[in-house]
């Protein structure tokens, strides 16, 4: 009889399966803060005046977001999350 709850990540629009404070993935909520993957290594057009690279091609945007959370880990070699607050 109830309806279903529906909680649409605030990013990518995907199911969050709960209420969270934040309204969105973490990781989604990562890629808001820090920028695309091509953002994180310089190659978007905040450095490269007409440059047009930004999240992956083929990616939806929770996986971009996660690509975003590799590379940031990769480059400075520290939890981001830790941050964030849980969801
Ligand atoms: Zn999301
Ligand atoms: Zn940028």
């Amino acid at each position: 009889m109830a309806e279903r709850s529906h909680y649409p990540c605030a990013w990518c629009g995907e199911e969050l399966g709960e209420p969270c404070a934040s309204g969105a993935h973490d990781v989604c909520l990562f890629r808001m803060v820090v920028g695309s993957v091509a953002h994180l290594e310089h190659r978007c057009s905040c450095y490269l005046p007409g440059a047009t690279e930004t999240d992956a091609p083929g990616l939806t945007k929770r996986e971009a977001a996660e690509a975003t959370v590799i590379v940031w880990q990769r480059l400075l070699d520290s939890p981001p999350l830790s941050a964030l607050d849980e969801c």
